[in-house]
């Protein structure tokens, strides 16, 4: 199921809520309001015929009765009864056809087919021998439908109204976690890059969040973590420096005590163990000291425009003379496409196809092949070490590129670090690369790196610039 982002949950709470509260407003609101205007029709009847006894007036025998009573005033209709009801003045609304008997002081409601009314008689002793009727009616109907168009102006503000609010709580919401943002973003580049330089960087104007206190201090740990990354870095460069002095003795020390002739086998075998030992190690000195140097940045790429076809082949030859040496019963071929040529760093260039080639060689099985293969498409040289040998599990593939990793370190020997893949990556993607491998336990693994063509001028600029550099 796809994840719901927090904005989104936070938005359809918010907006649920907000919904919620006024609605039950609008309902409480809307109740009250339609009682208020009943009341309020009720009242301004009763007042109306009340007030109107004041035009109805006896000159002598004659009543007399003011014009203003006929008019209608606040949708009020009045009528003038004799005692009997007999009709003498006035007027009835359109559609109230029923008389009603009377009942003095009394609001009545009454329903005339789709029509209610409110009726309101009051008997008004004019003098001792004239008494007169007066009949209030109000459509109840017409009040109800003036009140229906606020409900229904309310009924269409309120989808917008919740729309708005909607839209302004996203915003508002996204403003707010937008430093949560911001951190992911940054852990997700240091993961993508390796890079622990860099850091969330909030500006200044929201001192006092809680998120903006969270994101410093997650920059302050980064702060922390770069500083160790970078003494681990110089230590591991320290050390194998200082290394590299004691190795040389060692070796040419070996180097002399072999040459003496009175030396027994066992002391003789005694001494070539040592001198094996001394040069594992300075190989992985060597190793130590590119990665640091790479990590530092100042392991340099002087690319070349070269023939990698003569030049994996050459490669591959040495390989296969010294897999002899070590007596490994195993063939290696190579199927290159003639005379490609692509800008490449040539001392990376096959350091990295040994490191692919010897471990093919070291994980092959006796008797085996391992296969090297060039051909170049889109721009790209595209080339493979394929071997069947023991393979690597599906588990350990995505792990060996990561330094010290051995998947099976009974299989790679003493002299095997665990840092050639690492290295192999560190050169394909300084040439702006890529690198991947695919394998079968028990059947074996293949290799495949892209490297891009580049084009001759490419480094005859490099090599302008670094002359510029030299001579700078
Ligand atoms: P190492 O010096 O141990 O060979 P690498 O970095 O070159 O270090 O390789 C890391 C691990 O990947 C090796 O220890 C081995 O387990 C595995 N590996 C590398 N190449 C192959 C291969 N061709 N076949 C099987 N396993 C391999």
């Amino acid at each position: 199921m796809k994840r719901v982002s927090l904005k989104v949950k936070l938005t359809i709470l918010y907006t649920f809520f907000t919904l919620l509260v006024t609605c039950i407003a609008l309902a409480i609101l809307f109740s009250l309001s339609s009682k208020e205007m009943l009341a309020g029709t009720q009242e301004r009847l009763k007042q109306r015929v009340q007030r109107s006894t004041e035009d109805i007036t006896m000159s002598g025998d004659a009543m007399k009765i003011d014009s203003d009573f006929y008019s209608v005033t606040g949708d009020v209709y009045l009528a003038l009864y004799d005692e009997n009801m007999f009709f003498l003045y006035g007027k009835n609304p359109y559609g109230f056809n029923t008389k009603p008997e009377l009942s003095d002081g009394q609001m009545r409601r009454i329903r005339e087919g789709n029509e209610e009314w409110y009726v309101y008689d009051l008997v008004f002793r004019l003098d001792e021998s004239n008494t007169v009727i007066i009949r209030g009616v109000t459509s109840i109907t017409e009040a109800e439908k003036s009140f229906a168009v606020t409900l229904r102006f309310a009924m269409i503000l309120f989808p917008a109204m919740v729309l708005a609010t909607a839209l302004m709580g996203y915003r508002f919401t996204r403003r707010t976690l937008f430093p949560v943002k911001k951190m992911t973003d940054t852990v997700e580049e240091i993961r993508a890059d390796a890079d622990l330089s860099r850091r969330i960087g909030l500006k200044d104007g929201k001192q006092g969040d809680e998120i903006y206190i969270l994101a410093k201090t997650f920059d302050g740990m980064l702060e922390e973590l770069e500083e160790v990354f970078e003494r681990e870095k110089q230590f591991t460069s320290d050390v194998s420096h200082e290394l590299r002095t004691p190795i040389s003795v060692i070796l040419a020390q070996c180097g002399a005590c072999l040459e003496d002739d009175t030396l027994t086998e066992r002391q003789r075998a005694q001494i070539l163990l040592i001198e094996k030992k001394a040069k594992d190690m300075s190989e992985l000195i060597a190793h130590l000291l590119f990665l640091s140097r790479a990590d530092q940045g100042r392991q340099p790429l002087r690319k070349e425009w070269i023939n990698v076809s003569e030049l994996t082949q050459m490669t591959a030859e040495e390989q296969q003379i010294l897999a002899d040496e070590q007596g490994r019963e195993i063939r290696i071929c190579w199927q290159t496409g003639e005379d490609i040529c692509a800008s490449v760093d040539e001392t990376l260039y096959i350091r990295m196809l040994v490191n692919l080639i010897s471990n093919a060689v070291a994980y092959g099985k006796e008797k085996g092949t391992v296969t090297v293969e060039l051909t170049e498409k889109n721009e790209q040289v595209i080339g493979t070490v394929r071997d069947d040998g023991i393979g690597i599990c599906a588990e350990d593939l995505p792990k060996i590129w990561t330094r010290f990793y051995r998947a099976d370190s009974s299989r790679s020997g003493e002299n095997h670090s665990g840092l050639g893949l690492s290295m192999v990556k560190w050169i394909v993607e300084a040439h702006g690369g890529w690198i991947r491998a695919e394998s079968t336990p028990g059947e074996g693994s293949v290799f495949i790196f892209g490297l891009p063509k580049g084009s001759p001028d490419e480094s005859a600029d490099e090599r302008e610039e670094k002359h510029q550099d030299s001579i700078g």
